[in-house]
Parts: structure tokens; sequence; C-alpha cells
């Protein structure tokens, strides 16, 4: 069966995606993602993905012209049953612009009619996103996946001057969403001055708003190689799968590390880990909770983001040690 998927235009969320994928590989059908630029990358690779198609519409934007654009242009493949996976109305036009017979996603924003298989969620059987999304193929929840690809680690190491033997681990101190998801500067720089003190060797990962950040803590930690603005997503992906250890906020970054297989230590401030924790068994979820935790808020609305400031290196610094011996 020839399938779409329309993809989240979260890193994190694509990444949960993957399970939805596999199960529709493994029944044999053909599997066409449907993402926008920031999380096209993640797609590209994906295991049971096919092929990826771009739409360029940005983030909050309704994009129509193009949506149309890039659904007639769908029309060719012969889809036989999309799956919409964002809750968005407009998420949905692209496949129904391509005319794909059976368009399938959770009921939301009224989609009666863009969508012909609209399922109505019970959340309390389905807590998770991951599940959520896996459960349109009505197939089990395996654990995301994400594999990367050797020759371009190879070269991207040799362009970017990071060939050496040492253990890497890499820290991704950004979050999207907003600074209450962002453990303090000087916490992560006090674990990456250890980590080089102690031998090994420290990438900073994020993305391209995410450079200052990076290279604020690059600048503190001689021997700390910023890698923000340096790399694009898919060579981040890459870069990840060689480290022997990630530390990461609740970000798409943590999402990616812990589909790569990699070890994660998932720092939790604003959010819970409930809904979208890192998938995998070499996962650690680390919070410091308070009385006002979880608030889901972008930024603390007291002031002092106490759940993250309280959050000691020093624990961070032992669960390295532990990803280290294990
Ligand atoms: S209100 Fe509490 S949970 Fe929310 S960001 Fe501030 S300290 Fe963290």
């Amino acid at each position: 069966m020839n399938t779409l998927v329309v993809g989240p235009a979260w890193v994190g969320d694509m990444v949960l995606a993957q399970p939805l994928v596999a199960t529709l590989a493994a029944a044999g059908a053909t599997v066409h993602m449907l993402a926008p630029p920031a999380t096209a990358p993640v797609a590209e690779r994906m295991p049971g993905v096919d092929a990826v198609h771009r739409l360029n519409v940005p983030h909050g934007r309704l994009g129509l012209a193009e949506r149309r654009r890039v659904g007639r242009s769908l029309r060719a493949h012969r889809f036989e049953q999309a799956f919409v996976l964002p809750n968005t109305f407009k998420s949905a036009l692209a496949p129904w612009f391509a005319r794909v017979p059976r368009r399938t996603g959770w009921l939301g924003e009224h989609r009666y009619g863009v969508l012909n298989d609209a399922r109505r969620l019970d959340p309390g059987r389905y807590p998770r996103l991951v599940e959520r999304y896996a459960a349109l193929a009505g197939g089990p929840c395996p654990t995301p996946e994400l594999r990367a690809d050797a020759r371009s680690l190879a070269l991207t190491r040799e362009r970017l001057r990071l060939g050496d033997a040492r253990p890497v681990v890499a820290l991704c101190p950004g979050a999207a969403f907003g600074p209450a998801k962002r453990w303090p500067v000087g916490h992560f720089a006090e674990v990456a001055g250890a980590c080089v003190q102690d031998g090994k060797a420290v990438w900073l990962f994020g993305s391209a708003e995410e450079q200052p950040l990076c290279d604020d803590i690059a600048a503190r930690v001689p021997g700390a190689v910023g890698l923000a603005g340096r790399t694009d997503l898919v060579t981040a992906i890459d870069l990840l799968s060689a480290a022997a250890c990630v530390v990461a906020n609740d970000s798409g970054l943590m999402h990616v590390a812990a589909a790569l297989g990699r070890p994660v230590i998932a720092l939790f401030g604003s959010t819970s880990p409930d809904f979208t924790p890192p998938l995998g068994d070499r996962a650690v979820i680390l919070r410091e909770p308070q009385p006002c935790s979880p608030c889901f808020q972008r930024t603390c609305p007291l002031g002092h983001l106490r759940c993250l400031v309280d959050l000691p290196p020093a624990r961070v610094l032992g669960e390295i040690a532990a990803c280290m011996s294990y």
C-alpha cells in the first residue's frame, strides 16, 4: 500500500512518529513523509521512510497556495491512505488536495471533511504522544529509532576536525519551547569543564538560534566545541550517534539522541516526562520537583526557575560517570 504521513513541525514529535512508520513499513507499505524543513531532516534518518517531501510553510501560517501546490504534485504517487499527525485543520489540506482516498487522523479543529477517517481520542487509553501516533495504524508501539549515516558522519568529523579518539559527551543546552525548559548555562559550563578535565571531548549541539547559548558555554570552557550554527539537523543527528553520553534538556535533540540508542541524561524543568519522555532503555530522567511543577510554562512565572536551578551539576556528573562505566 502507498501511504503518506503528514509529519509534525516539532523535532521531538517527529522522532515520536517513527513507531507509526515502522508499523506501516512492517506491513509492507511504502511510506512517504511530508514535513516542513524544520523536521524533514529527521525523516531522512528514519528507518521505514521511503521518500521525504517538503512543505515550505512557516510555522503557524495557513500557506494555502503552497499546500495546494504540494498536494497536487503528490497526486502522481497515488497514495491510498494518508496519516495526518498534527491536530490542525490546515495540516490535513495537502492530502485532501492530493486526492488521497482515505485520510486518517485524530479528530481536532473540526476536521470533518478534510479527514474522512477521523478517530476520537481516548487520552486515558493512549496517554503518551508516541502511542497516539502509533495507534492510528492499529499496531504495536515499538521504541522510536533513527539511523545515522556512517559515511556522512566520517566526512563531517573530518571537516569539523572532530577526529580524536576521546569519548564524546554531547551537551544540548537549548530548548525551542522556552527558557523554563533550559538548565542554567552555568550548570552546563560546570559539567563541560569537569568532562574536559576528565579527558573527554565535549560537543555542544543546538540550532542556529541556539548558537549564542552554545558559544557562551564553549567560551567559558577551553576545549569544548560549539557546533550550533556549524551543523544542520541531519549533520547533528549523525554526530550525536558518535556520543558516549548525551545530556539534554527536554527538547527535540533529547528525543533524537534516545532514538539513536545513545545513553541520554534528560533534564526536566517546567514540563513533565509523562507525555513525551525520552524513549529507550538507556535514558535517565533527572528532575528537582517543586510544589509548582510541572507548570508547563515557557518562562518561569515565579521568576526563580528553581525546578532547574536546584538540579545540581554534581548529579549530572554522577550520571555521566555511570554512563561511561556501563
Ligand atoms: S513555576 Fe515552578 S515549575 Fe514552573 S518554571 Fe518556575 S520553578 Fe519551574
